[in-house]
Parts: C-alpha cells; structure tokens; sequence
C-alpha cells in the first residue's frame, strides 16, 4: 500500500484508523489485544494490513536512553485549552481537542489531535520503564504525523490530569464532551521540553511507520491513586520495545 500517496490524498480519512490505536470501530479490522493470541506477538499475522507490525524495520517503542547523536533540540508547542472530550476506545482512554493547538519539531509544524494513555510506559529509559506515558498526537499539512510523549512517574496529584480521571468512561464508549470542563493539555507537560526524537510508528496495528516520535527527557508526576484508577480502566497496554536496526537516536542536551 502507498501509504504516503495515501496520505496526501486523503489525509482525513486514513487518519481514522491511523492516527487512532482503535480499529475497533471499523468492524472490517481484525481484533487485537495486549496478551494472548492476538497479542502484540501476533499483531502482524492478524491482518494484511497490520503485517508492518511484524516486517517493519522502524517500529515503535524503542529502548531509550545511550544517544548516537547530542543535540540542542526541542520541540516548541502552543497548546490552548478548551472543551474536553473523552473516548474509552476499548485500548485506551483518549482526549480530544478543538482546533488550534500546535507543535513545533525542527521547521515542521503539526497540529495537535489527542492525547492517550498508556499504563505502564511503553518506552523505558535506561532500562526503566514508567507506570504510565501520554502520547501527544499531531499532523501536518501533508499528513505526516508526530508523537511527544511525556512520561509519567508516581508522586505528587496532578490536578490537570485530574479532569480526564474523573471523567475517563469505564466501559468501550463513543466520545462524550464533559459539561463544564476546560481541559489545558500544556498542563500535562514538563517544564522542559528537551526530547529523544526518532522515526518510528503507530505504537497499535497497523503499526504505520513515518512517524516523528518525540519523548520528553524531564518527567511529569501523578499520584499512585491518579495512575492506578487510569490502569483500573484501561489495564496493561503497552507494547513492547522493538529493534531499533541502526536508526539514529538523537538526545536533546540538557
Ligand atoms: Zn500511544
């Protein structure tokens, strides 16, 4: 499949079931899962189309940590807060956003889409992993997407967080606005915004690859009760590290 063109020519329409970890709602695809037979293991025999999962050559998440390259970089974002919206997608909980949020990586400029959750990390650093990370995700003009991953570590309450806790749907759900709600995603970042970048792909089938990953360096805290309730609904959803196979990490100097 010529995913590029594909992108190019309809950039909405494939970011239905790129952009989101949840093919679930197209009842064509396949179901997946996070353990047994069709666990992450299994992703790429489930489907032709998720056959990336298992041949791809740049998948998502990698071990962090060593860098091959240092350098001055970080990502600038203007996020803006406003009306929150929450999907239980049956892989994860889920935010969305009204228009008008952004991020900058290098001189490309991406729009901010959702942000999801994974318990525990899917990333680990230096051979740790985290009990949970937020995964940014933003599209460009062309249909290109970028990720900025923040990782979480247990300590103080985080009140941003919070709001979607409150409102995260137990069950599979269709995506609800919460009434009286100002949701304010630049909350949820670190100070710093000094990242690892690498090119990987959706971290859930089909495993797209083309994808700028971003994980911030400094991390951000929710409490143990925070994390857990997050954990209670969407359970272990993390994939595991993947080869890297000579892709360049590079690290943002301190
Ligand atoms: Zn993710």
């Amino acid at each position: 499949m010529k995913l590029r063109s594909l992108f190019l020519l309809a950039p909405a329409a494939l970011l239905l079931t790129a952009a989101s970890p949840n093919p679930g709602g197209n009842h064509a695809k396949p179901h997946w899962t996070y353990d047994g037979e069709a666990g992450p293991e299994h992703w790429g025999e489930l489907s032709e189309d998720f056959k990336a999962c298992k041949t791809g050559r740049m998948q998502s998440p990698i071990e962090l940590g060593v860098a091959d390259v240092e350098a001055k970089f970080a990502v600038r974002v203007a996020y803006r807060p406003g009306p929150l919206t929450v999907v239980n997608n049956g892989h994860t909980i889920q935010a969305t956003f009204a228009p008008g949020s952004t991020l900058s990586s290098g001189i490309s400029r991406y729009k901010l889409l959702q942000v999801h959750f994974h318990t525990p990390s899917e990333e680990v650093v230096y051979g740790i992993s985290y009990p949970m990370v937020a995964h940014f995700v933003h599209i460009d003009y062309a249909g290109n997407l970028a990720v900025l991953g923040v990782l979480f570590e247990e300590g103080a309450h985080n009140p941003e967080l919070e709001k979607l806790v409150k409102a995260a749907p137990r069950k599979e759900s269709e995506p609800e606005t919460v009434k009286g709600v100002t949701f304010d995603p630049s909350k949820l970042l670190p100070a710093n915004l000094s990242v690892y970048r690498y090119e990987g792909s959706l971290t859930t089938p089909p495993c797209t690859e083309g994808v700028r990953w971003h994980v911030a360096r400094q991390r951000v805290t929710a409490s143990a009760a925070q994390i857990a309730a997050l954990h209670a609904i969407m359970g272990d959803n993390a994939r595991p590290v993947q080869p890297i196979y000579g892709r360049v990490l590079v690290a943002g100097a301190d």
